[in-house]
């Protein structure tokens, strides 16, 4: 088969791990971003060492390592004493053990690494300004419509738009994502700002309450702390990733907390606090349609209590790549990748939200290592999507 016209909605993690993978293979990739300019949301993501392999295949090994921060200490925290309930080895353990670090970074110098990396592919293109409003498979392709008037027609579509993703609401037709009773609030802190009580031998911490999570952790070689911080409710009525929000509020649901948590809080820059709502919809057997396909968010919103959105995200970049690079048709694609990815996806999609009840559902008292069943201690890390069987 002569390579295939990729077509790739949505230019975040996932977007631009595929597009990375597929231009690295020789394919001429399309990638179609709503937003006009290609930048990120203030604010951290994990990458832990299953998506680091992934990193690692599309050469940015060296450029993660760069960016990030590779804490050796993380742990689950009691709220108020701050006292290390589960702790948790990160750092050279992760070498040894699972062959790649972890990585904790600003969301914003992970995605200029995807975007340096595809310059040198000129044949493929990142397109802004470009919001998918159609989609139409026929006579072996796929027609694409932008902003209700731009179309063009290509061999394969991956939508990687997102948790509301465009694509996914016309190849499968579901309904919208539901409200999964979490708000949350995060925030980048200047650690400038703070004091010595406020930094631990902990680097990346979760500190939990009956009903609450505050998880913070350092990024930009210790330049700002990262905080997201959650609350259990029953009602949530806002759209949007980026709703600003007030620092009185957070504080009086934190006010239990100790003071590195409510410095923290305390030193967040005036405007720069963001609440959203956590949606999620049920595991999903089928992501594609003949022709189409998804990844990421778009294919299985997480709940974000295992640290895995980015990370699922950039393994399924991978694997498409490397899918798309060895299939004859694009029934194999559709296959073959469904068949390397959802049974993992439902696995991580249910596990984080078992962690998630699990950190907010009782006091922090009850919780024991024995309870602590996350993504390590789930085998995750293990996997390595360059190599998993395709
Ligand atoms: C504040 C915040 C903090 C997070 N922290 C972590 C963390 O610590 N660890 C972690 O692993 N995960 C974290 N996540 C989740 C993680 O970021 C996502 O799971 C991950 O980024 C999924 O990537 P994606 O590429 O699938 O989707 P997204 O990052 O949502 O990218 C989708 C892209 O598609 C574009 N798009 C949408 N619709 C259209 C359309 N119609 N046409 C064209 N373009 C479109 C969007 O503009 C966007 O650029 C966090 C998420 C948020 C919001």
């Amino acid at each position: 088969m002569s390579k295939l016209n990729i077509a790739i909605i949505g230019a975040g993690i996932g977007g631009m791990s595929a597009a990375l993978g597929l231009a690295q293979s020789g394919f001429k990739v399309s990638v179609f971003e709503q937003a006009p300019e290609l930048s990120e949301v203030g604010a951290g993501l994990t990458i832990t060492p299953n998506a680091t392999k992934g990193l690692n295949y599309l050469n940015l090994g060296e450029g993660i390592k760069s960016v990030g921060m590779a804490h050796t200490n993380q742990g689950v925290r009691h709220y108020e004493t701050g006292e290390v309930i589960v702790p948790l080895e990160r750092g050279e353990k992760m070498m040894q053990k699972y062959g790649a670090y972890q990585f904790q970074a600003h969301r914003a110098d992970v995605h200029n690494l995807f975007i340096g990396a595809m310059n040198a592919y000129p044949d493929s293109q990142v397109y802004v300004n470009h919001k998918l409003t159609g989609l139409v498979e026929r006579n072996g392709h796929v027609e694409l419509t932008f902003n209700d008037k731009d179309a063009y027609e290509f061999d394969f579509v991956i939508g990687a738009d997102g948790n509301r993703s465009t694509v996914r609401s016309i190849i499968i037709g579901d309904d919208d994502p539901e409200f999964a009773g979490y708000v949350a609030w995060r925030g980048l802190v200047p650690t400038a700002e703070l004091s010595e009580e406020d930094f631990d031998e902990c680097g990346s911490s979760a500190f939990i309450a009956p009903g609450r999570v505050f998880a913070r952790y350092l990024v930009r070689n210790g330049e700002l702390y990262n905080y997201a911080a959650f609350l259990v409710t029953d009602e949530w009525a806002e759209e949007g990733w980026a709703i600003p929000s007030d620092i009185e509020i957070v504080s009086e649901i934190f006010s239990d907390y100790n003071n590195q948590v409510k410095n923290i809080i305390a030193a967040t820059p005036k405007d720069e606090l963001f609440k959203w709502g956590i949606f999620a919809r049920a595991p999903s057997d089928n992501w594609s349609s003949e022709y189409s396909t998804l990844l990421g968010d778009a294919a299985h919103p997480l709940e974000p209590f295992m640290g895995q959105g980015a990370s699922m995200a950039i393994e399924d970049g991978v694997v498409i790549s490397r899918i798309i690079a060895d299939s004859g048709s694009q029934k194999e694609i559709v296959d073959r990748y469904q068949k390397a990815r959802i049974e993992r996806a439902h696995f991580v999609t249910e596990n984080s939200k078992k962690a998630g009840m699990r950190f907010t559902g009782k006091t922090p008292d009850d919780y024991s290592k024995e309870d602590h069943k996350n993504e390590e201690e789930l085998g995750l890390f293990y996997y390595d999507p360059s190599t998993v069987e395709i």
